[in-house]
C-alpha cells in the first residue's frame, strides 16, 4: 500500500520524528484557508502516489495567500506522470540548509533490512547510485538483532554528513527504522531529510510503502487502503477479492496460484504473445470465483482471447471444470476461450468439457500449446 507524502508524514510523526505543520486541501479555497490558519510562507504540494513531483510544477513555494490560491488553481487537476493531481499538502515552509536522504527497505537476497543513508539527497537516489554510488552510505540489519545505536551511528560517520547533526541524524534514523518495523513497511524514504539553519534535522518529503498483508495488526491501515490508486480492472478485481494485476497487452490470463498465474505470463510472453494481466484465482476454483475472474478479464476492452491455466492439487479437476461451465452460464465471453487443465482428476474434468467445445471454447494438453493458440487468437504473435 502507498502512502501519500502527507500519510506517510502522519505515519513518521506517529514515532515521534519531526515533521512540518500542515493540512489536506482538495480545493482552491480550502488550500486557502490552510494557508490562513497555517500563515505563510507556505509550501503547495501535489498528492499523488509518484515522485519526482517538484521536477513537474507540483511542489510550489508560496510566499503569500495569493501566491497560495494562484498555485493550488495550478496544481489541482495537474498531470504528473498520468496521475491527476486530487489533494494538495498546504504546509509551512521550511529553510533548508543542506538536503541529504534516508530510507529502509528490504534486501530480499541478503535476507536483511538495507538502509541507505547520503549527504547528496534532494534529487533522484538513482541518479546518484549510477553517478557517484560512493556517496551512498548502506548499512545491512539482520531482523533479529535490530539497529543498535552503536552502528547507528558508525552509519552516520560513514554518510559524512555535517557533524553538527550526527546526535540528531542518529536520533531520527533509529526512530525511522523503529517506524520501518514496527508499522510492517515495506519501504520508507525520506529525501530530503534536511538540516535546518539551526542544525535539526527534519523530515521534508515522506514516501512510504506498507505491507498490504499486515493490516490486521493495524486497524488504522484501513484509512490508506481507500485512498490507493488502482487502475479500473484492478479495482473491479479488488471488490471481488481477486489477485489481479492490470498489463498492457491482449492475452487474458486466469490461473490458479500466483506462481503458476506468474509462469502463465512468462509462457504467453515466451510465445510471443502479451499477457493483459496476472490473475489469481487461488486454490479453490468454484463457479462463483471463475465467473468474477472472467467477468474482470471480460471487461478489460484490450482482451482479444482467454487463457484459462489450471493445475488441480486440492481442488480438483471435476469441480474446475464444473465451474468454467457454470461461470460460462453466468457472463457473456466476448473472447475466445483456451483452457488447459490438469493435475487431480484432470481426466474428470477435460471429460465434463468436452461436450461444451468449440471455437470460441478449445482445449489444449499442454502450457505451451494452450499458450501458443490464445496468443494466435488474440491476433498472432507482437
Ligand atoms: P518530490 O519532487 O516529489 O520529491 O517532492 P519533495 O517534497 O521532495 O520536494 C521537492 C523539492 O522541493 C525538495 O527537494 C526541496 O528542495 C523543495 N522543498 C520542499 N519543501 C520545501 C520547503 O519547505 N522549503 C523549501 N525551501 N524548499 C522545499
Ligand atoms: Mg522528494
Amino acid at each position: 500500500m502507498d502512502l501519500f507524502e502527507y500519510q506517510g508524514k502522519q505515519f513518521f510523526a506517529g514515532f515521534d520524528m519531526p515533521v512540518s505543520p500542515g493540512e489536506i486541501a482538495f480545493t482552491v479555497d480550502e488550500a486557502v484557508a490552510a494557508a490562513e490558519r497555517l500563515g505563510p510562507p507556505v509550501m503547495v504540494k501535489a498528492q499523488v502516489h509518484t515522485g519526482g513531483r517538484g521536477k513537474a510544477g507540483g511542489v510550489k513555494f508560496a510566499a503569500d495567500i495569493d501566491a497560495v490560491r494562484e498555485h493550488a488553481r495550478n496544481i489541482l487537476g495537474l498531470d504528473i506522470k498520468g496521475h491527476i493531481v486530487g489533494r494538495v499538502w498546504i504546509e509551512k515552509a521550511s529553510d533548508i540548509v543542506e538536503e541529504y536522504y534516508a530510507s529502509f527497505t528490504l534486501d530480499r537476497s541478503a535476507k536483511q533490512h538495507l538502509g541507505m543513508l547520503s549527504a547528496e539527497g534532494g534529487v533522484e537516489i538513482e541518479t546518484v547510485a549510477e553517478e557517484n554510488p560512493d556517496a551512498i552510505a548502506k548499512i545491512w540489519v539482520d531482523p533479529v538483532d535490530g539497529l543498535t545505536e552503536d552502528r547507528c551511528r558508525a552509519w552516520v560517520e560513514a554518510a559524512e554528513l555535517n557533524p553538527k547533526v550526527t546526535d540528531g541524524a542518529v536520533e531520527l534514523l533509529l526512530k525511522l527504522y523503529r517506524a520501518y518495523v514496527e508499522g510492517d513497511a515495506d519501504l520508507v524514504e525520506i529525501n530530503p531529510l534536511i538540516v535546518t539553519p539551526d542544525d535539526q534535522v527534519h523530515v521534508l518529503d515522506a514516501k512510504v510503502t506498507l505491507d498490504g498483508s499486515s493490516t490486521f495488526r493495524h486497524e488504522e491501515y484501513q484509512q490508506y487502503d481507500e485512498t490507493q490508486t488502482r487502475d479500473e480492472r484492478e479495482a473491479a478485481a479488488h471488490v471481488k477479492g481477486l489477485q489481479y494485476v492490470g498489463l498492457e497487452g491482449t492475452v487474458g490470463v486466469i490461473a490458479n496460484g500466483a506462481g503458476l498465474a506468474m509462469s502463465t505470463v512468462d509462457v504467453v510472453n515466451q510465445v510471443g504473445g502479451r499477457p493483459a494481466n496476472f490473475l489469481d484465482i487461488g486454490g479453490g476454483a468454484n463457479a462463483d470465483i471463475m465467473a468474477g475472474a472472467l467477468e474482470v478479464i471480460n471487461n478489460d476492452p484490450s482482451v482479444e482471447a482467454i487463457l484459462i491455466n489450471i493445475f488441480g492439487g486440492i481442488t480438483r479437476g471435476e469441480e474446475v471444470a464444473n465451474g468454467i461451465i457454470e461461470a460460462m452460464k453466468r457472463v457473456k465471453i466476448d473472447s475466445p476461450i483456451v483452457i488447459r487443465l490438469d493435475g487431480t482428476n484432470a481426466d474428470q474434468g477435460r471429460a465434463i468439457l468436452e461436450p461444451s467445445l468449440s471455437e470460441n471454447l478449445q482445449m489444449e494438453a499442454t502450457m505451451l500449446d494452450a499458450a501458443r493458440l490464445a496468443v494466435e487468437l488474440a491476433g498472432g504473435t507482437r
